[in-house]
């Protein structure tokens, strides 16, 4: 087993994993940019090391720095959290090239998956249904409206290296297919520096559901059920549930299978979630894989008792997955909401700051992930997110009742945040009717 893990990110998951190599007997080496310098995290580490300014590209996305950090620090393995350089797979190599365990998938297989026109040919080839589309990248206008009309509209516009919503556009006829051609190839050579795009069929009202996978280095792999992430703002997920509430128990076993078979099928090792879509007759269709952490993880930590993280350290070490498919239980209902630091009334926008009053919530059935304290600063350099509430409780019902009062008492002033969103969908009819669409936010609510 390692002895010393550096944690190549920051904020929550930072911490997250700091947590887990402390429960495991690891050191964990945390590294920080200046704006960073007084965060929990980095106090909680054994160590810690400055990579560089506030500006995420000269610190957390810093390749030689991280290294460096690593090397003088002398860790076994490095940890990327998701974002940043987690699904970097020229971070990998270099990992590996210094002797350093990369504690993720191998650089061929994220290669393979990451890119999101081959992951669906690897999907076909494991007889995985996956959303219609172009058979490969798509090479300008001409041949996207050719398609598209033989797929008939509405279509969605994809970026192959995609991830976070960008580069992505819906078209409902030739007009508007020939005008969010250009701007997605745009968005996506500037966010990823490849402008390669794909066609998919746009799926209406969709619900989103993926499948978490763990495999080992032996070839030993079993899914952990599904995650429900139907409650979407602009196609980024806000509220995830475990187990998906809407799915029959056949469908749920083909869909966690199928997951399965396009794992093993790409020759993967480590942590991995496999997204579908899910459409109103429950038909289900393969759109992405993450190879990586994923933000919402804990809503499956919780109805499954296993931690996910130290399977990742587990199986990076070389250690066998012990965990047999039938040894694997789901018990109970868990719902994750994430608690960003934006303003609703402002259309979203970050809302950084100094926290002056902070108060958790606690009691039965209520986790809370996040790095924040009383005095901290939040940062208007990264993500927004700043806090997981996560609830676990035998039913649907006592589930979303757990969150509503934990959400209740949380308090972050002075500034603004996903909480009041979150009670306001929590409380909504459709949502606990499930009834809803990823599509619901935009539709049903107020203000956004
Ligand atoms: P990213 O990697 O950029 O987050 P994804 O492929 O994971 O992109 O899709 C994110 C979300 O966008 C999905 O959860 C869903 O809400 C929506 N989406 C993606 N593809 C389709 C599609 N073909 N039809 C309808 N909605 C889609």
């Amino acid at each position: 087993m390692f002895s010393r893990i550096l944690i190549a990110n920051r904020g929550e998951i930072a911490l997250r994993v700091i947590r887990a190599c402390h429960e495991m007997g690891i050191e964990a080496v945390a590294v920080y940019s200046e704006a960073d310098r007084d965060t929990s995290y980095v106090k909680l580490a054994d160590a810690a090391v400055c990579i560089g300014p506030a500006a995420a590209a000269k610190s957390y996305l810093n390749i030689p720095a991280i290294i460096s950090a690593a090397e003088v620090t002398d860790v076994d393995a490095i940890h990327p959290g998701y974002g940043f350089l987690a699904e970097n797979a020229h971070f990998a190599e270099i990992c590996g090239e210094c002797g350093i365990a990369f504690i993720g998938p191998s650089p061929a297989a994220m290669r393979k998956l990451g890119d999101k026109v081959a992951a669906r040919k690897l999907a076909q080839d494991a007889r995985v249904p996956l959303v219609p589309g172009s058979d490969g990248p798509v090479a300008n206008e001409a041949e996207a409206v050719k398609i598209a009309n033989k797929m008939g509209y509405p279509v969605m516009i994809k970026a192959a290296a995609g991830g976070g919503g960008r580069g992505m556009r819906v078209a409902h006829n030739d007009i508007s297919l020939h005008k969010a051609f250009g701007a997605a190839r745009a968005e996506a050579e500037a966010a990823f520096k490849n402008g390669t795009l794909y066609l998919e069929k746009y799926i209406v009202e969709p619900r989103h559901v993926e499948v978490q996978i763990l495999a080992d280095k032996a070839g030993n792999a079993v899914h952990l059920y599904e995650r429900d992430c139907t409650i979407q703002r602009r196609h980024q997920k806000l509220i995830e549930e475990s187990p998906c509430p809407v799915l029959d128990e056949r469908t749920r076993e083909e869909l966690c299978k199928s997951a399965l078979r396009l794992i093993k099928h790409a020759d993967y090792h480590n942590a991995a979630t496999v997204e579908f879509l899910l459409d109103k007759k429950k038909n289900y269709y393969f759109i992405e894989v993450n190879t990586r952490i994923q933000v919402e993880h804990p809503v499956t930590e919780m109805v499954t008792g296993q931690d996910l993280i130290k399977w990742q350290i587990k199986i990076a070490a070389g250690m066998p997955l012990e965990l047999r498919q039938r040894d694997i239980q789901h018990r109970g209902v868990s719902i994750e909401c994430r608690i960003n630091a934006e303003d609703p009334n402002r259309n979203f926008t970050p809302s950084p700051g100094r926290i002056t009053t902070f108060m958790v919530p606690g009691g039965p059935g209520v986790r809370v992930d996040t790095y924040l304290c009383q005095g901290a600063v939040i940062s208007p350099y990264y993500d927004s997110m700043v806090s997981k509430v996560i609830v676990h409780q035998p039913t649907r019902e006592e589930a979303i009742a757990t969150m509503k009062r934990a959400l209740r008492e949380f308090q972050i002033e002075p500034i603004k945040t996903t909480i009041p969103i979150c009670l306001e969908i929590l409380s909504h009819n459709l949502y606990v009717k499930n009834q809803v669409d990823t599509s619901f936010i935009e539709r049903h609510l107020t203000n956004t």
